[in-house]
């Protein structure tokens, strides 16, 4: 398959229009067949519940080529799994875990010329959407859905090679104890868009949420999990109601446990006890793994490795959980499906 002619080490994460996309309707009870679509325009009613109430949500994943040339999604079921999570906080009906990933496989087979390719460090980022829709005016859940799956070519995220920034704690919330933070929706996204730009301002990549009550635990890393390598070796990452559960996280969590025999804990992490980590970074699908070079909190920057140069543990999870999304090296079961 001729690829498009792009430049994919360079790439950067932004908009691109690829060739077909996804979609699928509900209505009375039930989803559609789904079909691909050329167009990368939807047209909803205006009293659509996503338009005024927030009612709706999405996901992201990415497509990897291998060596071999054969294309691996990693962890869909997981995406699947966390979507209808989110719709049922939402009060929205399910995507069946099935449907999610045959749409998936769908745009990436309609897209493969769009698909970078092995070596590249590029990948295909892959992002499902729920929203509320159909006619409507008060605040209830919506007489209709839709559900959709378009993709963009990413470049790798660091072009450098893993590079540490730092990060500023936050005064603002982005999730209330018992609100939606552990829910994917749009909503705690609009809620981070201001504080983002203070800490960009103030030249920090992003800022770090506290935990909503009391201010004095970490939570989030500007959409990103966090976690920390204690000075014994141990990998640590908040716990909380009110964190979304990253998949990048947990897998990192597993390869730290299984792949290294390291000691894992999921406990609360004090922003006044920085100095138990000799090591600390952000994880999500886009970048895999954010280093922190440094967390600016009270006044004081809390650098941890160094402000310049990644960590030895931090370096070896991320060439381990990368190596396996590539294909590169084996992965646990489960955690690959192969796009045929
Ligand atoms: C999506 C997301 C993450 C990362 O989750 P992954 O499954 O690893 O991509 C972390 N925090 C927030 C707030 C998110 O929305």
């Amino acid at each position: 398959m001729a690829k498009v002619d792009l430049d994919w080490g360079k790439l950067s994460f932004s908009y691109m229009k690829t060739d077909y996309r996804y979609i699928s309707h509900w209505k009375n009870g039930a989803w559609d067949k789904g079909s691909l679509v050329t167009e990368n325009t939807v047209t909803i009613a205006e009293g659509s519940t996503a338009l005024h109430y927030g009612q709706q949500c999405f996901e992201g994943l990415k497509a990897y080529t291998r060596a071999d040339g054969k294309i691996q999604l990693f962890r869909p079921d997981r995406n699947a799994a966390r979507m209808n999570a989110t719709a049922d906080r939402m009060v929205m009906p399910h995507v069946p875990e099935e449907k999610f990933i045959d749409a998936c496989m769908q745009v990436v087979k309609a897209n493969e010329k769009w698909v970078p390719p092995h070596g590249t460090g590029a990948t295909l980022y892959l992002r499902p959407w729920l929203v509320g829709v159909g006619d409507n005016i008060g605040v209830k859940p919506a007489p209709e859905y839709l559900f959709g799956v378009f993709c963009i070519p990413v470049g790798p995220y660091f072009k450098e090679g893993l590079k540490p920034v730092n990060f500023m704690t936050s005064d603002y919330d982005r999730a209330a104890p018992r609100g939606t933070g552990a829910a994917k929706v749009g909503g705690n996204y609009a809620a981070s868009l201001m504080p983002h730009e203070e800490a960009v301002h103030k030249g920090f990549a992003d800022c770090i949420y506290l935990d909503p009550a009391t201010h004095t635990k970490i939570e989030e890393v500007g959409a990103a999990n966090f976690f920390g390598i204690t000075k014994a070796g141990a990998f640590v990452t908040p716990l909380s109601p009110s964190i979304l559960p990253s998949i990048t996280k947990y897998s990192l969590l597993q390869v730290a446990k299984d792949n290294f025999g390291m000691k894992t804990e999921e406990r609360d992490v004090y922003i006044d006890r920085l100095d138990e980590f000799a090591e600390a970074g952000a994880c999500g699908t886009a970048a895999v793994i954010t280093p922190i070079g440094g967390i600016f909190h009270a006044g004081k920057l809390h650098v941890f490795h160094s402000e310049s140069e990644t960590g030895p543990v931090t370096r070896k999870l991320y060439d381990t959980l990368v190596g396996i999304q590539y294909g590169d090296l084996p992965a646990p079961a489960g955690w690959i499906r192969v796009v045929e």
